[in-house]
């Protein structure tokens, strides 16, 4: 008999649109175990609470590039952790993971946003890491930072997150295929891949159907999610039609989880 399995680790998504938040999508974001949130959208607020999560339950924030769609959210996300924190009784700190100088560029984000308001709160229950790799404190999670390719005034980068049971799950930002990715495709299990524009456009910034498709031909053992799509949602009708894509490719909807067991594998529960 085998032994019964344990759900060990969990993904969500928060949003899955690009930048235009097509039908049925908000902006793509997504949330590992509950507390490790990967870029701050502008309506990050109503999208946690559409999934029932709290913005006091994040420990860490990564951000991938400086592109509004993925973080001009940041003040609000504070403004929320301060003063329902305060309401609330929760003061813990938040782990801001950004590149140099990020943290001057979200601390004027908030100071445009909300003037005189969040620079306390932004010392006091924000913690600073401009580091390429470490822990995350308080998970079973370490990450890795790396580069990819996207408008390069917004300083592209992707994730990858090694869970202690050696699982591998790679975030690959906003990116057009490059060269960092698919070094690191072979070994990661779990590749979160955005698909930002159809077939008609031609990006270097960006994945289309067909790059995605020829990257689960290169890399057919990896479970591809994708998000950031430029399509509208199963329920929408208008916008642009969702492409057909190779079995071993999910294109991810608003609310989808998948469940990673201490078995190593993997189940989609849609929203
Ligand atoms: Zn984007
Ligand atoms: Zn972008």
């Amino acid at each position: 008999m085998n032994a019964p399995t344990r759900v060990v680790a969990e993904l969500r998504f928060l949003g899955s649109g690009n930048a235009f938040s097509p039908p049925g999508r908000m902006h793509a974001l997504a949330l590992l175990d509950g507390t490790i949130l990967v870029d701050s959208p502008p309506t990050v607020l109503p999208q946690m609470r559409s999934f029932g999560v709290s913005p006091s339950q994040i420990r860490h924030l990564l951000v991938t590039h400086w592109h509004a769609d993925h973080v001009f959210g940041f003040p609000f996300l504070i403004l929320d952790r301060w003063k329902m924190g305060e309401i609330n009784g929760e003061s813990e700190k938040i782990n801001i993971h950004c590149r140099p100088g990020g943290k001057e560029r979200l601390t004027k984000l908030c100071e445009d946003g909300f003037p005189g308001t969040l620079s306390k709160e932004l010392e006091k229950n924000c913690s600073w890491n401009e580091e390429e790799s470490g822990e995350l404190e308080f998970t079973d999670w370490t990450f890795e930072r790396f580069p990819v390719s996207h408008t390069p005034a917004t300083e592209p980068h992707g994730y990858r997150f090694t869970h202690k049971s050696g699982l591998s799950i790679m975030h690959c930002g906003d990116s057009g295929p490059c060269k960092e990715i698919e070094n690191r495709a072979p070994e990661s299990d779990i590749i979160i891949l955005e698909m930002g524009v159809p077939d008609f456009v031609d990006s270097p910034h960006h994945h289309n159907p067909s790059d995605v498709s020829e990257f689960h031909l290169r890399h057919p053992n990896a479970l591809i999610l994708v998000t950031h799509n430029f399509a509208r949602s199963k329920d929408s009708v208008e916008g642009f039609e969702i492409p057909e894509l190779p079995d071993g490719v999910v294109q991810v909807e608003d609310g989808d989880c998948l469940e990673i067991s201490d078995s190593g594998n993997f189940s989609l529960i849609k929203k």
